[in-house]
C-alpha cells in the first residue's frame, strides 16, 4: 500500500471524528486543521455517564444535579439526580479519546475531495472509506456549495468565560436579551461559561451578551462562538459518511451536539471497522448507518417543534409549559429518557 493510501480517512478530530477513529484499527488517517483539543467551541455540558462510558471522566470540571429554566420572571428547577450532567475540560476530554485511537493524526487543513482523494494542505490522500466530521461547514459533504448559515437551519452561539460561581446549570429565555433564542449559564468549577444563542443564526451577539453580563455585574474574560445545525441533515452523501455537526446531528432546542456526535460516531465507527475487517461491503455499512440515524428523525422533529414554540409562543405560555414539564405525568415521559439518549455502553471501542 502506498504511503498516501489508507483504509479510512476521518476529517475532523473533535467529538465526532475521535468517536469514529477510536473504533478503527488498520491504516487510518485522522486529519484536523488544529491540534486535538486546542480550539474549544462549546460549553462542554453533557451527561456525566458520557465521560464515564468513554473512559475520560478525569476531564470532568463540575457535576450538576439541578437544572433551572428561567422564562420571564418565572423559574423552574428540575432535579437531574437520576441522570446528572457535568461540564468538562475540552482539551483533556479530546486528548483522552485520542490516546484510545491507533490512527495516524496529521494536523493539516482539508480543502475538499477530488476523484475520491482527500485534498489537504499536505497534499492528497486516498482511502475507500472517508468520513466527514468537520463540523457545521461539512467541508467534504457540502461539496462546492458554500453553506449559508444565517436565516434558518443553523443556530449561532456565543459565550464568555466569567468568574461567576454557581451550583446549577441554567437556561433562560429573555427576549430583551436574545429575541429568537436562549441563554445559558454553565458553571465549570472555577467560574461559568455564560452564553446566548440565536436559533435564526444571527451572529452579531457580542453587544447583547456584553450588556447582559454587565447587568449581571460580571466581566467577560474570553469569548468563543460558532454556528451549529438545528435540524437533522443527511447521514451519507454518495460514498461519504457524515457524523456530528457535518451531518446536522446537533439536537434542536437544547443545542446538545456533543452526545449525538459521540453516539453516531461510535455507531459509524463500528460499522466502518466491519468493512475494514472484510465482514461487510461499504454499501452495506452506508445503508446501515443511514438506518441508525433515521431511527431518531422523529425525535429531532419533536425537538425542532418545541424550538419553534420557544421562539414564537408568548413567554407566559413558555413559563406554563416549563412548569407542566416538571410535573408528573409529563416528567417521567421525557426525563430521564432524554438523559439516556445516545447511550454508549462502557468499554465499547478504544485501545
Ligand atoms: C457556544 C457553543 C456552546 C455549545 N455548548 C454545548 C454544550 O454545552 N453541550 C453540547 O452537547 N453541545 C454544545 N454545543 C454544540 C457542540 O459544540 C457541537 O454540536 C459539537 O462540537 C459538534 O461536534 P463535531 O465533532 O461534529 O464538530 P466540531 O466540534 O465543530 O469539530 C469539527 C472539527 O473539524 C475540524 N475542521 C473543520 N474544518 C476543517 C478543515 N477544513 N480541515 C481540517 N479540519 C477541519 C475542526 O478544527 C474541529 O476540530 C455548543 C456550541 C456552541 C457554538
Amino acid at each position: 500500500m502506498a504511503a498516501r493510501e489508507y483504509d479510512a480517512i476521518v476529517v475532523g478530530a473533535s467529538f465526532a471524528g475521535l468517536a469514529v477513529a477510536r473504533q478503527l484499527r488498520g491504516r487510518v488517517l485522522l486529519l484536523d486543521r488544529n491540534e486535538v483539543g486546542a480550539v474549544q467551541t462549546s460549553a462542554c455540558g453533557t451527561p456525566l455517564w458520557v465521560t464515564q462510558a468513554l473512559g475520560v471522566a478525569s476531564s470532568v470540571l463540575q457535576v450538576h444535579d439541578r437544572l433551572t429554566v428561567r422564562t420571564g420572571t418565572h423559574s423552574i428547577t428540575y432535579d437531574l439526580s437520576a441522570v446528572p450532567f457535568c461540564t468538562f475540560d475540552y482539551g483533556l476530554f479530546c486528548r483522552g479519546l485520542l490516546t484510545q485511537c491507533t490512527a495516524r493524526f496529521l494536523r493539516t487543513p482539508v480543502t475538499g475531495i477530488s476523484d475520491g482523494r482527500v485534498i489537504t494542505g499536505d497534499g492528497a490522500f486516498s482511502a475507500p472509506i472517508v468520513v466527514d466530521c468537520s463540523g457545521w461547514r461539512g467541508v467534504l459533504v457540502s461539496g462546492d456549495e458554500a453553506v449559508k448559515p444565517a436565516g434558518g437551519p443553523y443556530t449561532f452561539g456565543l459565550e464568555a468565560h466569567t468568574a461567576v460561581r454557581d451550583d446549577r446549570l441554567t437556561f433562560f429565555i429573555d427576549r430583551a436579551v436574545i429575541p429568537r433564542g436562549l441563554g445559558w449559564i454553565f458553571p465549570v468549577g472555577t467560574g461559568s461559561l455564560i452564553g446566548i444563542g440565536s436559533y435564526r443564526g444571527f451572529s452579531k451577539l457580542r453587544a447583547p451578551l456584553e450588556r447582559y453580563l454587565t447587568n449581571q455585574g460580571t466581566v467577560p474574560e474570553r469569548y468563543h462562538g460558532a454556528y451549529f445545525p438545528n435540524r437533522l441533515g443527511r447521514a451519507t452523501t454518495g460514498r461519504l459518511f457524515a457524523v456530528g455537526d457535518a451531518g446536522g446531528q446537533c439536537l434542536p432546542l437544547t443545542a446538545e451536539g456533543i452526545r449525538p456526535a459521540l453516539y453516531f460516531g461510535n455507531e459509524c465507527g463500528k460499522l466502518i471497522q466491519r468493512v475494514i475487517a472484510g465482514e461487510i461491503a461499504l454499501e452495506v455499512a452506508l445503508d446501515a448507518y443511514r438506518g441508525v440515524v433515521e431511527r431518531y428523525r422523529s425525535a429531532y422533529r419533536a425537538l425542532q417543534w418545541v424550538q419553534w414554540l420557544t421562539v414564537h409562543a408568548p413567554v407566559r405560555w413558555l413559563a406554563l409549559l416549563t412548569a407542566l414539564a416538571a410535573r408528573g405525568p409529563l416528567l417521567p415521559r421525557w426525563w430521564p429518557r432524554y438523559g439516556w439518549f445516545g447511550r454508549i455502553e462502557p468499554g465499547t471501542g478504544g485501545a
